[in-house]
C-alpha cells in the first residue's frame, strides 16, 4: 500500500509554525515511506478564502523544503461534493433543517438549563413534508444536517454508540455519537463546511494517513462516521499536539503571528524552523536538524507528547545560530550574492565569519567592515591610541596571509610588554570599529593590506 497523506489549510490567512507542524508531519511521516504528499486547498469559504494566501501558503511550503506530489482545491469540485450530498439524501442520512441561529441557541440553552446535554434534538425530522413546503413558500431555505449513526430504530432515542480509531498519537480513541449534535453539512446559503469536503477529498484522493491537530478529534468521531456512509473505510488517524504561544495562547492564521512567511523574512533558516515545528513538544530533544533527512531519521509521532507545546522564540534564535556556525559556502553562495557578497574573497569571508552569525544576513555588516571604510563609536584611550600607532607601523611590507596576525603580535608582545586584552583589544577596535568579532587572524588577510594601513588611527 503506498502511504498518501495531506496537508490541507484553509487559505483565510498565513500559515504559522503550528501549521508547519501539521505539514511537516504529514510529509516526514509519507516520505519516510515512499509514500506520497498531496496539497489542498480546503478554499470552501470562498468569502474568506484568498488568492494572496494560497500563493503564500504555496511558498512558504517551498520555503520549508515540502514538495507536493499532487496539488487540489476543493472549490474545483463543488459538483462533486454536490453528487455526494445527493447520495446521503437518498440514503436519508442527509436531512434539512429550518431552524435560525437563534432558535438553536435558545434549544440549547433549555436543555443546559436542565441538565441535559446541548445537542440538537433533530426536531426537523419531525416536519412533515407539507411542513416542508410551507417554509419553503415562506422563502425558507435549509440548511442540511448528518444523521449521526447513534440510534437502534428512532433517531429521537440517541443511545451511547462508540467510534474507535488507534490514533498515531494519542492511541486508543473513542468518541461517544450520542454526545455529539448531527453536524451540519451544508449550509443555508448552499455553501460547505469543512467536514463533508474533507471526507469526500480524503476519499477520492486516496488518503490512507491523516495527521492533524487535536482540535480535530471530536470531528474524527463524526468524519469517521460519515466515511461509513459514503461505503468508504476511513483512514488512520494521528492528532498532534498544539503550538501555543510562550504565554499559552493559541496561534491563529488569523492574526499572522509567527507565520513562516514572517520568520524566512526575518532571517531564520528553513531547518531551524522545520527542526522546531517537528521536535518541540515532543520527547525528543530540540536540537536543530541540518536537512529534512536528518528531521525525518528523529520523526516519531509515537513521541508527540499529550499537552500542548509552547513556541519559545529564544529557542528558535538558538537552533538557528548553531545551523549557521555550520552552513557550507555553496549553500548560501547565492543569498551572499544577493547582498553584494562575492568575488575572491566571498569563501574565505563566510568561513571566517559564520561563527559569529545569528542569522546569514548578519553577515553584510562584516563584509562591510571588512570590504569598506568602518565607521565606528568606540574611542580608544591615550595610551592604546599610542600602542595602536606604532603597531601599525610594525605592520610587514609583504601582504598579508594568515600567518600575519600571529607573527605581528608575537613582534608587539616582545616590544610592548602587553599580552591578553591589552594587546589583542585595541587592534581589534582600531581594525574593525568593534570590540568583539571574528577571529583576527583571519579577518586580517581580507580587510588586506591597504585597508589596513588606512585605519591607522
Ligand atoms: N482545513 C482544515 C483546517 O485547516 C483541515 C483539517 C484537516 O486536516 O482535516 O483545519
Amino acid at each position: 500500500m503506498t502511504i498518501i497523506t495531506r496537508f490541507a489549510p484553509s487559505p483565510t490567512g498565513y500559515i504559522h509554525i503550528g501549521n508547519a507542524r501539521t505539514a511537516l508531519s504529514n510529509w516526514l511521516f509519507s516520505k519516510s515511506q515512499g509514500g506520497k504528499f498531496v496539497f489542498r486547498l480546503d478554499d470552501t469559504d470562498v468569502e474568506r478564502s484568498k488568492t494572496e494566501y494560497a500563493d503564500a501558503i504555496g511558498r512558504d511550503l517551498a520555503w520549508l523544503g515540502i514538495v507536493p506530489d499532487a496539488m487540489y482545491r476543493q472549490s474545483d469540485r463543488f459538483d462533486v461534493y454536490q453528487a455526494r450530498a445527493e447520495y446521503l439524501k437518498e440514503k436519508g442520512v442527509l436531512y434539512p433543517c429550518y431552524e435560525t441561529a437563534d432558535e438553536l441557541e435558545k434549544k440549547r440553552k433549555l436543555r443546559l438549563a436542565r441538565k441535559l446535554p446541548p445537542v440538537y434534538t433533530r426536531d426537523a425530522l419531525k416536519l412533515s413534508s407539507d411542513e416542508i413546503s410551507a417554509l419553503h413558500a415562506q422563502g425558507k431555505k435549509p440548511h442540511w444536517r448528518f444523521l449521526l449513526p447513534n440510534y437502534k430504530t428512532d433517531p429521537f432515542k440517541p443511545e451511547r454508540t462508540e467510534v474507535h480509531w488507534g490514533d498515531l498519537v494519542r492511541g486508543y480513541q473513542t468518541v461517544d455519537l450520542s454526545s455529539l449534535s448531527d453536524p451540519v453539512l451544508i449550509r443555508e446559503d448552499g455553501t460547505w463546511l469543512y467536514t463533508m469536503p474533507s471526507v469526500v477529498d480524503d476519499i477520492d484522493m486516496g488518503i490512507t494517513h491523516v495527521i492533524r491537530g487535536e482540535d480535530h478529534v471530536t470531528n474524527t468521531g463524526a468524519q469517521i462516521a460519515l466515511f461509513r456512509a459514503l461505503d468508504a473505510e476511513p483512514p488512520v488517524f494521528g492528532h498532534h499536539n498544539l503550538l501555543t504561544t510562550i504565554s499559552g495562547e493559541g496561534l491563529s492564521k488569523r492574526t499572522g503571528a509567527l507565520s513562516i512567511g514572517s520568520l524566512a523574512a526575518a532571517g531564520y533558516e528553513p531547518e531551524a524552523v522545520a527542526s522546531l515545528a517537528i521536535l518541540t513538544g515532543t520527547s525528543d530533544s530540540v536540537e536543530a536538524q541540518k536537512d529534512m533527512a536528518s528531521l525525518a531519521k528523529l520523526f516519531d509521532l509515537s513521541h508527540v507528547s499529550k499537552s500542548a507545546a509552547k513556541f519559545d522564540p529564544a529557542e528558535l534564535d538558538l537552533l538557528n545560530r548553531t545551523l549557521v556556525h555550520h552552513l557550507e559556502f555553496e549553500y548560501v553562495k547565492a543569498r551572499l550574492e544577493a547582498m553584494d557578497i562575492a568575488g575572491a574573497l566571498a569563501e574565505a569571508f563566510w568561513l571566517t565569519v559564520r561563527g559569529n552569525l545569528d542569522k546569514v544576513v548578519e553577515a553584510k555588516v562584516w563584509w562591510d567592515i571588512v570590504t569598506k571604510a568602518i565607521a565606528s563609536d568606540e574611542v580608544l584611550p591615550d595610551e592604546d591610541l599610542e600602542f595602536v600607532r606604532a603597531a601599525f607601523d610594525m605592520l610587514p611590507d609583504a601582504q598579508y596571509d594568515v600567518s600575519t596576525w600571529k607573527s605581528w603580535t608575537d613582534a608587539l608582545k616582545k616590544q610592548s610588554g602587553r599580552s591578553g586584552k591589552g594587546l589583542f583589544m585595541p587592534l581589534r577596535i582600531a581594525l574593525t570599529g568593534r570590540s568583539n568579532g571574528p577571529e583576527l587572524a583571519n579577518l586580517l588577510p581580507l580587510i588586506g593590506k591597504a585597508r589596513t594601513l588606512a585605519r591607522r588611527p
